[in-house]
């Protein structure tokens, strides 16, 4: 579904990513690891258009989507939700929904109907599918960290994404926050016929949900593989895992 070859994207003299490559398979759930600073969401930024990369392909279900603007990438199938929660915290959860459902049914310049009563119902049945239904009508910023967390990934859920890209889901939850997004976004890959690339930071989660897993570190791939092989791969545990996860 997705094929990322050799991309390459520097800040002024320092190069971010240097030669990234990963492949998602669809429905898989795919997982990118890396210390901090390693590239992961200038990898992510790069494949949801966010930054366009200086060398290598970008290929979407077989087109290549290199550079393409974020709408235009949006458009084709990949939705994202951001390492730093990107909502609009003056509206209420349920508008926050509505604004990308209407956006991605390309309704949102109809100024003059009643915006209110569009998209009532596949707003509701996302919120549903993310357990915020009971707090549609509160102000989006007066929700918990968690909470928010998880409102972003249904506003991307808004855009019937086939590709869902997390960039740190669970930073900032509690430990019980944590499990149920865990168990949320399994659910959410079963239930919706969603691929799902992530990176995060907390090795247990990654290794209880991710088929696939690719190890970034300065910017570079240093392997994808199976949980097994990356937990066993000796270039990994020296590099990043140092045995943590043995
Ligand atoms: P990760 O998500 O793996 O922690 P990032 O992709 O955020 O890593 O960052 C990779 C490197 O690129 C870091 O050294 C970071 O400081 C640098 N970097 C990221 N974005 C920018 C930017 N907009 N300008 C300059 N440097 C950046
Ligand atoms: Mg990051």
């Amino acid at each position: 579904m997705l094929k990322v070859e050799g991309v390459e994207k520097s800040f002024g003299d320092f190069k971010a990513v240097r030669g990234a490559n990963l492949t998602v398979e669809r429905g898989d759930i795919v997982a990118v690891i890396g210390p901090n600073g390693a590239g992961k969401t200038t990898l992510f930024n790069l494949i949801t258009g966010q930054l366009k990369p200086e060398r290598g392909r970008i290929l979407f279900k077989g087109e290549d989507i290199t550079g393409l603007p974020p709408y235009e990438i949006c458009k084709k199938g990949i939705a994202r939700s951001f390492q730093i929660v990107n909502i609009f915290h003056r509206l209420t959860v349920f508008e926050n929904v509505q604004v990308a459902v209407l956006a991605h049914q390309g309704k949102s310049s109809q100024l003059f109907r009643p915006a209110r009563k569009l998209a009532v119902e596949k707003t509701e049945e996302l919120l549903q599918s993310v357990g915020l239904l009971d707090k549609a009508y509160e102000v989006a910023g007066t929700l918990s960290h968690g909470d928010q967390k998880v409102l972003e990934i249904a506003i991307a859920l808004g855009n019937d994404p086939e590709l869902l890209i997390l960039d740190e889901p669970t930073a900032g939850m509690s430990p019980e926050e944590t499990a149920s997004t865990i168990e949320l976004i399994k659910h959410l890959a079963e239930t919706r016929n969603l691929t799902i690339l992530f990176c995060e930071h907390d090795m247990e989660i990654v290794f209880s949900i991710a088929k696939s897993i690719m190890v970034m570190h300065q910017g570079q791939t240093l392997l994808q593989a199976s949980p097994e092989e990356v937990r066993r791969d000796p270039r990994v545990q020296e590099a990043y895992l140092g045995g943590e996860v043995c």
